[in-house]
């Protein structure tokens, strides 16, 4: 079992990268790859379950290759690390921190994008949605933040 966090600076414009989805927005996340907080704590969860360090381990910020970088490449790398090793995805497991936009509507092409690079089904995709009660920096809607939990199981021979 792993576990991820990340979170990413807000600033006008869009649209808002989400979990390898454009939702439209008045926002978008600010980070050195494409800023896509969601998929970057899943990144981290499955690195964690793993024992295989981090996001920053992998894809340094300081490393100009990484700059813009698609986190879904990433995501889909990290997996293949995951393999690998002899590991399956079991399920995940998500909660996104965010004022705004209300995520129901995004929901499903958000947990059917990530099903899709995570090579299963969507049912074990598990994604729930938090605002910052108006206070602080998610609140504020300075950030947005993402956690996940990420269940591996040995693989089939
Ligand atoms: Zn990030």
């Amino acid at each position: 079992m792993g576990i991820g966090y990340d979170l990413h600076r807000l600033e006008p414009g869009g649209p808002l990268r989400l979990g390898g989805v454009d939702i439209p927005h008045d926002r978008q996340s600010i980070g050195h790859s494409d800023g896509d907080a969601l998929l970057h704590a899943v990144i981290d969860a499955l690195l964690g379950a793993a024992a295989l360090g981090d996001v920053g381990l992998m894809y340094p910020d300081t490393d100009p290759e990484n700059r813009g970088r698609d986190s879904g490449d990433m995501l889909a790398n990290v997996l293949e690390s995951v393999k690998l090793l002899g590991w399956d995805i079991i399920n995940i497991d998500c909660i996104v921190f965010a004022q705004r936009p209300k995520l129901l509507t995004h929901r499903q092409a958000i947990r059917q994008r990530m099903a899709e690079i995570l090579q299963i089904e969507m049912e074990r995709v598990g994604l729930q949605a938090k605002t910052g009660e108006g206070v602080g920096a998610i609140g504020n809607e300075e950030a947005i933040a993402a956690q996940c939990v990420a269940l591996l199981g040995a693989g089939e021979e």
